[in-house]
């Protein structure tokens, strides 16, 4: 395991010039390979060490330490050299600097992510989210609860001032809604002119206060539109997870909730065992 080849890329990405590294051992720990939890890899775990064993190429992720003390994360692929014979004398590894692709694979799964028009969470995000939040109701008893929003009358908006400023009241709700939450709470658009809210450690006391807050926020909220303030209000359904839910029946619950709402007259709050009886919410 001498190190017997270094080219420019290899001194470029590591800081470490070719004299600094030929003829030392890839297990003198220079270049130091950790995996992403910090575990060394040079001395118990090593790739290229593994592959001089038997044979099998091999690629993983790690990170190098540069020359001048921090983490590169780079990809790496190692490939037994043989003799004419076939024994394998040695190996190969060729490393890439990883940070570029790095950066690009988080800042797609960030837009994976993202509603575009509003930059608040997807659906999709929040499906895990709710998935999440259900498996740690149902070990470790943290309740949670869910509010769903469907903007009011929001077609007349679209057909009175056009589908542009009917995007621009998605994004003034959308905003109002997020600025308003708990840190530990998350907002994502569920569809259309529609919106979820996971509340997290609440009881149905701090689920209807919340809703009933974000509803007169929203209501409070004013678009110019012609120099004019336009403002809607939204329709809302809570529901608290119970512990023989999954998520759509949590789901269904805080649908039907906001149904009763929409019902009842619009601009209202309806939760979990106020649907039946409540009108006067
Ligand atoms: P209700 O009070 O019963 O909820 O009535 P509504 O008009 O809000 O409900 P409806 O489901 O009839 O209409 C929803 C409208 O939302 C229809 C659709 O064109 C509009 N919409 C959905 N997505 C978007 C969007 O991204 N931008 C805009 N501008 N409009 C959208
Ligand atoms: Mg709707
Ligand atoms: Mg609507």
């Amino acid at each position: 395991r001498r190190i017997l080849f270094w080219n420019k890329a290899a001194e470029r990405i590591s800081g470490y010039s070719a004299e600094k590294v030929l003829g030392s051992h890839c297990h003198d720990n220079i270049l130091n390979h950790v995996t992403e939890h910090g575990t060394q890899l040079c001395l118990t775990n090593c790739p290229l060490h593994a592959t001089i064993q038997d044979g099998r190429p091999r690629e993983a992720e790690v990170f190098l330490h540069h020359a001048a003390g921090y983490r590169v994360p780079i990809l790496i692929r190692t490939a037994p050299l043989r003799d004419d014979n076939g024994v394998i004398i040695g190996a190969i590894e060729i490393f890439s600097d990883n940070s570029r692709l790095f950066h690009r694979v988080k800042r797609l799964e960030q837009a994976a992510n993202l509603d575009p028009l509003t930059e608040i969470a997807n659906r999709r995000y929040m499906e895990n989210r709710l998935a999440f939040a259900l498996v740690e109701f149902q070990q470790h008893r943290i309740p949670f609860g869910v509010l769903f929003l469907d903007i009011d009358y929001f077609k007349r908006v679209n057909d009175t001032f056009g589908h542009e400023v009917g995007d621009r009241v998605l994004q003034m709700v959308a905003n109002t809604l997020r600025r308003n939450i708990r840190t530990e709470d998350w907002v994502a658009r569920w569809g259309g002119e529609e919106f979820l809210v996971l509340l997290n450690n609440v009881e149905l006391e701090g689920l209807y206060s919340a809703a009933e807050k974000l509803r007169a926020l929203v209501k409070a909220s004013a678009l110019q539109v012609h120099g004019q303030p336009l403002q809607i209000t939204v329709s809302i359904g809570g529901a608290l997870a119970r512990l023989e839910d999954d998520v759509a029946s949590l789901l269904r619950r805080a649908d039907q909730n906001m149904y009763h709402s929409k019902l009842s007259g619009r601009d209202r709050v309806t939760c979990d065992g106020e649907g039946e009886g409540r009108t006067d919410i």
